[in-house]
């Protein structure tokens, strides 16, 4: 330890701030976050507040329609960006005998779901946008808002003609093989009964609202909802704002994620009184957005979409690049902390010890600008400037940015509430919630807890999917995921998953949806075109694979996480050797894991599956 502060000294003799207090910060303000109970503090929505995830509050009622009893070659379970790039991929090599089956009432998954105040995607919209060249859109501004993006996923839907191979309003209740016949059998909520020689999971990552399993949280007798199910009717007004009817209201707001900076603002303009409860603030970085420049947008090339994806990529993984294309907050701090720990730099004379270390000061640095943005903003209230200013690593929770949140705190009807140190929300009661041993009686409470991302596969999707045999998916995963490519596994013939496990993982999740979906599509074409009827992973190559993204999972990436404070990031602290590991994404990053599926297209040889 000695020598690495020597080390530390030598190279950045002249920093301004000390690095070994900093990292003396960071630990303790981890530790004194970790809960004994980890991933168990969430209690299981499905169960306890079914009204929290399955309740729609942006329709009426369940429009009726009779059972569907049908044969097809496609089920495609979900329509976020996820099903809705497999269809339109489906549709792009012909296939059009399929179903999407959708629990919402319309596209859009997240973005159907996620209304609340000022909802904004934080990833540049001309990355973030599929399918922006096919339908000739123009996204309005460099960071769309979740309106836009929710019509543009219907304009997806209309352009690839979807909406006719769609069941809205359709919870699927299990996915079985039926040996005898090859195919799956669906059935739905509704009594449907739906057999498709293929099916597509495409349930999403964040689809199932999380809530704390704070005690009396049955209790409470005023308005309550979560975020992602914004009650509007309640609070009056629509995503732009004008939340009129909160005039003469008090409002707790628990969890300050990236949902939380983005409705604060607009609650805090509204709200009688707000009370914001927050266990770990979050980095809130400038957004700084603008309109889109129309003869720039104009003057792409034919294909600029994907390079501008794969740019990104590029330079948030430190791979290489010619010029950093989407320049914005993401991109800066990829660059200066140069995340990339597996591709060296190109100084070959730097060690490894050495490149963890500028890699780390460099975090520190851009910690004490997010930092200092805090003072800053929140000039008139020195209690909350403090409490606002996160202290831990960069990447150790997702950043945010915005340029209207931290100032909120400087008016006169909002408190920010510490929990910190009881480790979250002591109680809640009939009339409010209780923290550091004082009751906050309020009107509502708005849950801005975040989604079940790490929590068992099954109980998010609340669904079981019984393959050969009769073996659960969630049995044959119980250890961990097994996959090849993170797509599909063996003992579940003609079956596929889209989603972050296994795979080339990107914080620009529609990229990576897109690129899952032109390789599924590949596979349906073909196992359709060669008249096969059902293809297979191979135990050898679900194996090699598990092994291949454990080998590669073990290169720094979890030592990291582990310092850090909990989030779903890191399983609430309790990252570690085994399934953690085995659940990671294809360590060398999405271009990498695209150019590998690419190639083994090009093979031809369908390398992996069993045939028949
Ligand atoms: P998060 O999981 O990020 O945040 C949940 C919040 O609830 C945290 O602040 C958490 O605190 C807090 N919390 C949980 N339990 C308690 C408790 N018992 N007492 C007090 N506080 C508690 O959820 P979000 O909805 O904010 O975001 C989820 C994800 O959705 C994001 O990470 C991002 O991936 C995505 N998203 C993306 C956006 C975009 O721009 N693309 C915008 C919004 C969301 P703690 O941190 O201490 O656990």
């Amino acid at each position: 330890m000695a020598g690495e502060r020597e080390r530390l000294h030598n190279l950045f003799p002249d920093l301004g701030f000390d690095p070994e207090a900093l990292r003396a910060k960071y630990a303790a303000e981890r530790n004194k976050r970790i809960r004994e109970d980890g991933e168990a503090q969430y209690i299981e929505a499905a169960a306890e507040f079914v009204h929290y995830a399955d309740d729609d509050p942006y329709v009426e009622e369940e429009s009726p329609r009779d059972a569907v009893n049908i044969d097809i070659e496609v089920a495609v379970i979900g329509a976020g960006f996820s099903g809705l790039m497999a269809g339109a991929r489906l549709k792009e090599r012909g296939v059009t005998d399929f179903r999407i089956i959708e629990s919402g009432a319309d596209f859009g998954g997240t973005w159907y779901w996620n209304r609340y105040p000022g909802a904004q995607c934080d990833i540049e919209s001309y990355c973030y946008l599929p399918l922006l060249e096919e339908t000739g859109y123009m996204p309005k501004e460099k960071y769309s808002y979740a309106p836009e993006i929710f019509a543009h996923t219907k304009r997806v839907g209309e352009y690839f003609g979807l909406y006719e191979n769609t069941l809205f309003q359709t919870r699927v209740t299990e996915v079985k093989w039926v040996e005898e016949h090859s195919h799956w059998l669906v059935s739905t909520h509704r009594g449907d009964e739906i057999r498709a020689r293929f099916v597509v999971q495409a349930t999403g990552p964040a689809n199932r609202p999380k809530l704390p399993g704070i005690p009396g949280i049955q209790d409470y007798k005023g308005h309550t909802f979560h975020t992602s199910r914004w009650d509007y009717d309640y609070t009056g007004g629509d995503h732009s704002g004008n939340l009129t009817n909160l005039a003469d209201k008090k409002i707790a707001v628990i969890g300050t994620g990236a949902t939380a900076i983005q409705a604060v603002p607009f609650l805090g303009a509204h709200a009688k009184e707000l009370y914001v409860f927050q266990r770990t603030p979050s980095s809130v970085d400038l957004r700084g957005n603008t309109q889109t420049d129309e003869e720039w947008y104009a003057s792409q090339e034919p294909g600029w979409q994907r390079a501008r994806r794969e740019n990104f990529a590029a330079v948030l993984l430190g791979q290489s690049f010619t010029e950093d294309l989407v320049a914005d907050g993401w991109t800066d701090i990829a660059r200066r902390i140069g995340i990339s720990l597996m591709s060296r730099s190109q100084d070959s004379n730097l060690d490894m010890e050495e490149i963890m270390l500028r890699a780390e000061v460099a975090d520190f640095q851009k910690m004490n600008e997010i930092r200092g943005r805090v003072d800053e903003d929140v000039p008139e209230d020195a209690r909350a400037a403090d409490a606002l200013k996160p202290w831990y690593r960069q990447f150790c929770k997702r950043p945010t940015f915005n340029d209207e949140y931290l100032a909120t705190f400087n008016r006169p009807n909002v408190e920010l509430i510490d929990v910190s140190d009881a480790k979250g929300v002591e109680r809640i009661t009939e009339k409010g919630v209780v923290a550091n041993g004082i009751e906050y009686e309020v009107d509502c409470i708005i849950y801005a807890t975040g989604f079940e991302i790490t929590t068992s596969a099954v109980r998010r999707v609340d669904f079981d999917t019984i393959g050969r045999n009769g073996e659960s998916l969630y049995d044959h995963w119980g250890e961990g995921y097994r996959t090849l490519h993170g797509l599909y596994s063996h003992g579940f013939p003609n079956w596929f998953t889209i989603g972050i496990n296994q795979n080339g993982l990107s914080p620009n999740m529609t990229a990576m949806f897109d690129d899952q979906a032109v390789h599924v599509s590949y596979i349906v074409n073909e196992i359709l075109s060669r008249n096969l009827r059902t293809f297979e992973v191979t135990e050898d190559a679900e194996d090699s694979w598990v092994q291949e993204i454990v080998a590669l999972a073990g290169t720094g990436a979890t030592a990291f996480l582990e310092e850090c404070t909990p989030g779903y990031y890191n399983r609430e602290g309790t990252t570690g050797e085994g399934a953690s590991m085995q659940n990671s994404p294809y360590a060398p990053g999405i271009n990498a894991f695209n150019s590998l599926l690419r190639s083994w297209r090009e093979k031809g040889d369908l390398e992996g599956l069993s045939l028949s």
